[in-house]
């Protein structure tokens, strides 16, 4: 048997056939245009589901599960989008809809949470009973898996722990709060933080690779200059991982989750990234005296845990 999952984001919206060992066999994808509205985007789904099922041969009665993952707060029982902040869904009906467009019954779920519940069952989270994907991108999102079972809160919203504050009356967020954990601590922070540092430090490689146009340095720069031995970047990269510990700190002291993985471009960096961050989290970690701790460690899947654990929402 095989699943579908869908991985709807803000620039693609990603379908893939996922078998009974949790690999996707195909995948395809469209640009999502988002200003569409959820009709179009349902109809390129199903359009994007029936390619796939004629590529590969595999029937309908082949398909045991359906899955989406939304940007969004998601009414889980219902199927229902209750808002997103990227698209035009306010109780938008998806579950209703991709049945009468696609004729498979959808499981619907936050993104975050699909792509959490997809490191859980087939990459990083394997093997744990309690899990935290925090996913590093333009902001912070994460997905809480407890005992198996999505967190979604009362309202389908929770897990915004890039919204929750680290720096009282610091910076302004898009959420209205000052001071946000994603304000200092995701992939958008990085790069502003580099830039600011490169413009104070034209003698250092993060200014030379950029060529002097600091609008080009992003996250990955800073990687490069630091195996370029660069000092500032090293002091960029040190000061991230000081804010990061912070909000990982936060959230290992509030669940003392068996596994904590870190996902997201950011997290391509490696040891170089997480071993640090493990350090700090380690002085700061309430339960750092008791035998088990918290395992903090890079997600694996990158952009298919959002299709796997799409597809597998059934099992939540
Ligand atoms: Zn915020």
């Amino acid at each position: 048997m095989y699943r579908i999952g869908v991985d709807l984001g803000g620039t693609n919206i990603a379908v893939g056939i996922v078998d009974e060992k949790y690999k996707i066999i195909a995948q395809n994808s469209t640009k999502t245009k988002r200003e569409r509205g959820a009709k179009a985007i349902v109809k390129d789904i199903a359009l994007l589901i029936e390619d796939l099922l004629r590529k590969t041969g595999i029937k309908v009665d082949e398909i045991c599960s359906a899955g989406i993952g939304v940007p969004g707060a998601v009414d889980t029982k219902k199927g229902v989008v209750t808002f997103s902040n990227n698209f035009d869904f306010k109780s938008t009906e998806l579950k209703k809809m991709l049945k009468d467009t696609t004729g498979f019954d959808f499981f619907v779920a936050n993104d975050a949470n699909a792509a959490a519940f997809g490191e859980y069952i087939a990459g990083s989270g394997k093997g744990s009973d309690n899990f935290v994907l925090m996913t590093i991108g333009t902001g912070i999102g994460a997905g809480i898996v407890i005992n198996g079972k999505i967190y979604t809160g009362v309202n389908g919203a929770a897990a915004e722990i890039g919204h929750t504050v680290i720096v009282k009356d610091g910076i302004p967020c898009s959420c209205g709060r000052k001071g946000c954990f994603e304000r200092y601590a995701s992939a958008s922070a990085l790069t502003s933080m580099a830039q600011n540092a490169a413009e104070e430090n034209t003698n250092s490689e993060l200014y030379k690779l950029c060529g002097g146009d600091i609008k080009k340095i992003e996250g990955r720069t800073v990687f490069a200059a630091i195996e370029k031995n660069d000092k500032t970047a090293g002091e960029v990269l040190d000061k991230f991982i000081e804010y990061l510990a912070v909000g990982v700190t936060n959230i290992v002291n509030a669940l003392q989750p068996d596994v904590l993985a870190i996902g997201g471009g950011v997290s391509a960096a490696g040891d170089v990234l997480i071993n640090p961050l493990k350090q700090r989290v380690q002085i700061e970690d309430y339960a750092r005296f008791c035998e088990l701790k918290t395992i903090i460690k890079a997600a694996v899947l990158s952009n298919d845990a959002g299709i796997i654990g799409a597809a597998y929402l059934d099992l939540t």
